[in-house]
């Protein structure tokens, strides 16, 4: 039985147990040039800084209608193209999905059914000049997962599982690296894995309740992309 799914958008695909060994040799291959304080990786010919954007994805990319599983059901927010181009294309550097999917242990979706729109997700932002590095998911829910798929798994957020295997995987550097999300789970999962700068999205406002890590409260995308333009002014060596 799979672990969880990671895909390479556009690329290759990973099913089952985490092929670390695979990716790990790409990125040899794919590294151009480090340095001890500034490691970087190309991918598809761009050189890549070791920070990362990691977005959680219903509730963020598209709207949260619950359980969502066919392209027919996902509506992208406004925004999320601009937002994505600046990370992507500005400051040239990987954007990276992590998503908890108990609709998949819930029995409400298959496996199948998930990649599909993952895939056409991965598209989408193709089609928008922009990209998704990799994508991380997380089918299981200790409660209401049916058979194995019932189960604390660690990649559940809050717990970090997924954000600290990115990490491993891509060699990034989470204090440089920022995540957003539209839940506090996806907040605690950010600070649990040392990321620097952690965005709520709440439309409706939000309040950083007592023992909450500390966090960014943006009303929508367009203040995150401000957000971030502020924290992450591209350099000449983004431009070059
Ligand atoms: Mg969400």
């Amino acid at each position: 039985m799979s672990c969880c799914l990671i895909r390479n958008c556009g690329r290759s695909s990973f099913r089952g147990r985490f092929s670390k060994a695979a990716i790990s040799m790409q990125l040899r291959q794919r590294r151009v040039e480090s340095s001890s304080q500034q490691p970087s990786v190309c991918i598809d010919g761009i050189t890549m800084d070791n920070s990362a954007l990691f977005l959680d994805r219903d509730g963020v990319i598209n709207v949260d209608r619950g359980y969502i599983h066919r392209s027919d059901q996902f509506d992208f927010i406004p925004g999320i193209f601009e937002l994505a181009r600046f990370w992507t294309n500005e400051l040239r550097r990987q954007i990276i999905v992590i998503t908890n999917q108990s609709g998949i242990g819930r029995g409400y979706f298959g496996e199948c059914a998930y990649e599909d729109l993952t895939q056409w997700m991965c598209n989408r932002f193709e089609a928008e000049h922009t990209s998704i590095a990799r994508v991380y998911h997380c089918p299981y829910h200790p409660l209401h997962g049916i058979g194995e798929y019932r189960r604390d798994h660690p990649w559940r957020k809050p717990r970090p599982g997924m954000l600290l295997q990115a990490v491993s995987d891509l060699d990034l550097d989470p204090a440089q690296s920022a995540l957003l999300g539209d839940n506090i789970s996806d907040i605690e999962a950010g600070e649990a894995a040392g990321i620097g700068l952690r965005i709520l999205v709440a439309p409706c406002g939000a309040k950083k309740g007592a023992g909450a890590p500390s966090h960014e409260v943006v009303a929508d995308l367009g203040e995150a992309l401000a957000l971030l333009r502020s924290h992450f002014a591209p350099t000449e060596s983004d431009r070059a």
